[in-house]
């Protein structure tokens, strides 16, 4: 029998699902390996038990809390797809507004659907066993993360600086243009997709572990950007907190 696997999606744009369905053919060689037996996106039904969920978005609404539990009870393995399921991402930066006045902001006025708490990533509620960070995710990453589940392996994230990939891709660094660019201290696996695109890294994969403890913060430090400074920075993605954190 096949592995069940489902998508789910709280807050959030969808990009990180619709970067899976981007896939096109390697999703659908997929189809081979695995069931898919819940995915709103394409198709209708729902499941009541499955081998791996992959969820997408933060959580801000009462019902949103019930359903993600209903989600962790049936899954065997639940997986955070992209920043705003793992830290909240961008979505919590509204915990540094006030509520009321961003849904007139955002809305134009109030809706029965509206957030009535502030975003949360899905560990504030239940246990995660795995996450795949980026906004959005890297199509590349899901599929390895997929294919170590299946075969019974703990996927691994890359633990090197964006940096890494930035030179191996030959791109002029923008430290040498005068701009700041969080790439020394950010998770790689995205290879530098901002910075090829004339972008700088804002950090959406998170920290990598223990930046302080490597030349990596003190390319920053000489940059005149102090480690409050960084910190600030890594909020556009890491406002609950999730950028200090090395457990990976
Ligand atoms: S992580 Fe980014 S791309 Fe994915 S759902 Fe959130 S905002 Fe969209
Ligand atoms: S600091 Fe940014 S632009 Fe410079 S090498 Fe690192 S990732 Fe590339």
């Amino acid at each position: 029998m096949k592995p069940r696997i489902g998508f789910f999606d709280f807050t959030g744009c969808e990009g990180c699902q619709l970067t899976v369905l981007n896939l096109e053919e390697e999703f659908l060689e997929l189809l081979e390996l695995v069931e898919i037996v819940e995915f709103r996106e394409v198709m209708s039904g729902s499941a009541c038990d499955l081998d791996i969920a992959f969820v997408e978005g933060s959580i801000c609404r009462p019902a949103e809390e019930e359903r993600l539990k209903e989600i962790r009870r049936k899954s065997k393995t639940l997986v955070a797809l992209g920043a705003c399921a793992d830290t909240a991402g961008v979505n919590a930066l509204a915990h540094f507004r006030d509520l009321k006045e961003l849904h007139h902001e955002v809305y134009g006025g109030e809706y029965p659907q509206m957030a009535t708490g502030l975003p949360r990533p899905l560990d504030a509620l239940v246990s995660v066993d795995h996450r795949i960070p980026g906004c959005p995710i890297d199509g590349r990453e899901f599929l390895q993360v997929l294919q170590a589940l299946l075969i019974g392996r703990p996927p691994q994230l890359p633990s090197y600086a964006v940096c890494v990939e930035c030179k191996l891709a030959e791109l002029s660094c923008l430290f040498e243009k005068g701009q700041v660019c969080l790439g020394p201290v950010s998770r790689a696996g995205c290879n530098a997709l901002c910075i090829a695109a004339g972008d700088r890294c804002r950090g959406c994969r998170g920290q990598i572990d223990n930046p302080r403890s490597g030349p990596y913060y003190r390319i920053l430090e000489d940059h005149g950007l102090s480690a409050e400074d960084i910190l600030e920075e890594f909020r556009t993605f890491n406002v609950t907190g999730k950028a200090e954190r090395h457990e990976d």
